[in-house]
């Protein structure tokens, strides 16, 4: 099947609400093309050196966003060429984001990462933390910054039970913040939740971003 056709297929299962990211680290730039010819415009990459590479031969429309562990050390590097960065997993990330924002007078969005998986290696915040953080309300001191919703992963497991626990925890966070501190923010409305093999359940659980890789592109030779 081509990557047109995989994409579509995707898409004919979406809400109206849920969009896709394609998700095309490391894959070629001759992939991410095929996919924009057949309509796709927004794509995740994982990693700052492969963004550069790719945003210097593919069509300027392309929304790229970042969903990759961020090294604060290369934002500046970044920020140009992203539209939103999913994997937000600090205040030192915030502040660095906000400087360099700042720099080039551009506004970004980004999505709170939370660990809400049962792996010591995720990165994010815990549910905990994401609240301490917004109840300080430290996040009004950024003006080039916009948290547009929060961005998950659930842990890489068989148990579709664990997994469903997982995406609602955030959702549930997600609807609590929504109301408490982002009540007058409508950008305030996205949940990055969902992968290849599990964002049907995303679905199901309130996702509005799905970033979806191999069950396009196939599977990524590293
Ligand atoms: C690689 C990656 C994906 C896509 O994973 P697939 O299983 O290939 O769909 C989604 N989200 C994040 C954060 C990733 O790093």
């Amino acid at each position: 099947m081509s990557i047109q056709s995989k994409i579509n297929e995707i898409k004919s299962t979406l809400p109206d609400n849920v969009r896709l990211v394609a998700v095309s680290k490391y894959h070629p730039a001759e992939m991410i093309k095929e996919a924009y010819d057949g309509g796709q415009r927004v794509f995740g990459e994982s990693h700052v050196q492969e963004v550069l590479q790719k945003v210097n031969v593919l069509p300027k429309d392309i929304e790229w966003h970042f969903i990759g562990h961020l090294q604060t050390n290369k934002v500046k590097q970044l920020l140009p060429h992203v539209s939103m960065i999913h994997s937000v997993d600090s205040l030192k990330l915030i502040k660095e984001i906000e400087k360099q924002a700042e720099k080039i007078e551009k506004e970004v969005n980004i999505l709170l990462q939370l660990h809400v998986a049962q792996e010591e290696t995720k990165f994010g915040w815990t549910i905990d933390e994401a609240e301490d953080l917004l109840a300080s309300n430290v996040l009004a001191d950024f003006p080039h910054i916009h948290v547009v919703g929060i961005m998950c992963m659930a842990s890489n497991v068989d148990n579709e039970k664990q997994i469903a626990d997982e995406f609602e925890t955030a959702r549930m966070f997600f609807t609590h913040a929504k109301e408490v501190y982002f009540k007058d923010k409508p950008e305030f409305r996205e949940c990055s939740m969902g992968m290849s093999d599990d964002y049907p359940i995303a679905i199901e659980h309130g996702s509005t971003l799905i970033r979806v890789g191999s069950k396009i592109f196939g599977q990524r030779v590293y």
